[in-house]
């Protein structure tokens, strides 16, 4: 096999040694390689300044769910730029579209009452925010030490210096003095990849459930704060919780009285065929995450969702300081909060939940078809969301060997299958030996076909 080598793209000229200090990219990627630059974008597809055309199998970051170019979008963003571009929601000044917004979400979200919502920018500092809201409540309530966040392993909560100590990524760690010492993980519920010989998915989740509460006891409950997890794992490797898991996980930290934040940054706004991974696990989380498709990505936003006990807390105990010291120049940024309203209208429209669960068998299963394959252990997923774990001898226990390629960053088997995939004009996500999708909602029938029949070109390459 041959590692990946960049010279299978025909990348974009004049660019080598770039002026940006790009974010997860490896320094000689920047001063040895053209990057691959992106120019537009047209419903599934985007075009790179050479005109070639991929369909973008990831909505550019698990984002644009309502494709490249939808014009709707562009016109509330026109609109709102030409009527007010910017004010802000300091000290109880702000602006219909934030205010508009908040109340709509709100109203989306069911599976259990919210309260109030805070806005970002996007995922990472609404992660910050959750912890800092974790941290406020429990100094409010008289119980300084109730300050640990309990996050697991391989989850991706974004790469400020809270978000990325939350992350259970070791890349992500390492070199930059993280995580924090009030950061704590416990596993990941990968059950293909971790269980015991002979054990069920609820016997593994009765054991993620005790190692938990293990370690709340080890630590002391008093200083456990909150527990934060994202329904499905996006970044991680898209693993989705194991029968039971979430049940059994949220007994032990209403037990300990421990709040429970549920990242729905991916997750949020349908991707698993439900509003939100809550819904689909019936998760009654204290605090929600959400971004991403909240805009289709169109601009950056970000929301955080705050439970009636933890709001009533916060307001009572600013009552008391005079100010809830906490806030972005562009939380609540009104064009942003346009196109999120926007977002949701056409949510609703054309009914895109329907759209993804009327999409995601064909695309599940046709997908799924290649689990054969000799160098595929698992392929995983639900709704628009799906992985593909490569491994040796199908084993969980044989991942590829990393010195396959160890003179370049991009090294494992799944990188290779990326690179074939961009061969061929798809964009995938590759981590490691794990290769990730998630589609816009706009998926047509033969755009379908076109993911597969990539898919299974690149395979067969790799192979
Ligand atoms: N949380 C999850 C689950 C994510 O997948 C991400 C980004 O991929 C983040 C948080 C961070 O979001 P952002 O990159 O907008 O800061």
């Amino acid at each position: 096999r041959v590692p990946y080598s960049t010279a299978t793209i025909k990348q974009s000229k004049g660019y080598k040694g770039h002026d940006m200090l790009a974010p997860f990219t490896a320094g000689w990627q920047t001063t040895e390689t053209e990057p691959l630059v992106i120019e537009k974008s047209e419903g599934s597809y985007v075009y790179d300044v050479n005109g070639k055309k991929y369909l973008d199998a990831l909505a550019g970051l698990w984002c644009t769910i309502l494709g490249g170019n939808e014009p709707r979008l562009v016109a509330a963003a026109t609109a709102q730029l030409n009527t007010l571009p910017f004010y802000h929601s300091f000290w109880n000044r702000s602006t219909k579209p934030s205010l508009d917004l908040a109340k709509e979400l709100l109203e989306i979200f069911t599976a259990r009452k919210m309260a109030k919502v805070f806005f970002t920018n996007g995922g990472s500092d609404a992660n910050d925010t959750q912890v800092k809201l974790v941290w406020y409540y429990n100094n409010a309530l008289g119980r300084p030490n109730k300050k640990k966040i309990i996050a697991r392993a391989k989850s991706y909560h974004g790469s400020t210096l809270i978000a990325a100590s939350l992350s259970g990524l070791p890349a992500l760690h390492q070199q930059f003095d993280l995580p924090a010492p009030f950061v704590l993980h416990t596993d990941c519920p990968h059950y293909w990849r971790f269980h015991l010989p002979g054990e069920t998915e609820e016997d593994y989740s009765t054991r993620l459930a005790n190692n938990l509460e293990s370690l709340i006891l080890r630590e002391g409950p008093e200083t456990i704060g909150a527990f934060i997890a994202e329904p499905v794992m996006g970044a991680g490797g898209v693993i989705l919780p194991p029968n039971t898991y979430f049940e059994k996980i949220q007994a032990v930290l209403k037990k300990y009285d421990i709040l429970f934040i549920a990242d729905e940054v991916i997750c949020g706004f349908g991707r698993l065929g439900t509003m939100f991974g809550c819904d689909k696990y019936n998760i009654k989380p204290d605090l929600v995450t959400v971004a991403k498709a909240l805009s289709s990505a169109y601009l950056p936003i970000a929301a955080v969702y705050v439970s009636p006990e933890v709001a009533e807390v916060v307001y009572s105990q600013s009552n008391k300081l005079g100010t809830f010291s906490h806030g972005f120049t562009y939380s609540g940024h009104p064009v942003s909060c346009a196109v999120a309203i926007e977002v949701l209208k056409i949510f609703k429209e054309r009914n895109l939940l329907q759209q993804v669960n009327n999409i995601s068998p064909m695309f599940q299963d046709g997908l799924k078809a290649f689990s054969d394959s000799p160098i595929i252990g698992e392929i995983r997923g639900t709704g628009l969301v799906l992985g593909t774990e490569f491994t040796d001898n199908k084993s969980p226990n044989d991942p590829f060997p990393p010195e396959w390629g160890k003179f370049l960053p991009t090294f494992w088997i799944g990188s290779y299958f990326g690179a074939q995939c961009v061969k061929h004009g798809m964009f995938v996500r590759v981590s490691g030996d794990n290769v990730a999708m998630a589609p816009p909602f706009i998926l047509s029938p033969q755009e379908v076909d076109e993911i597969i029949s990539i898919y299974g070109k690149a395979l067969k390459d790799t192979e």
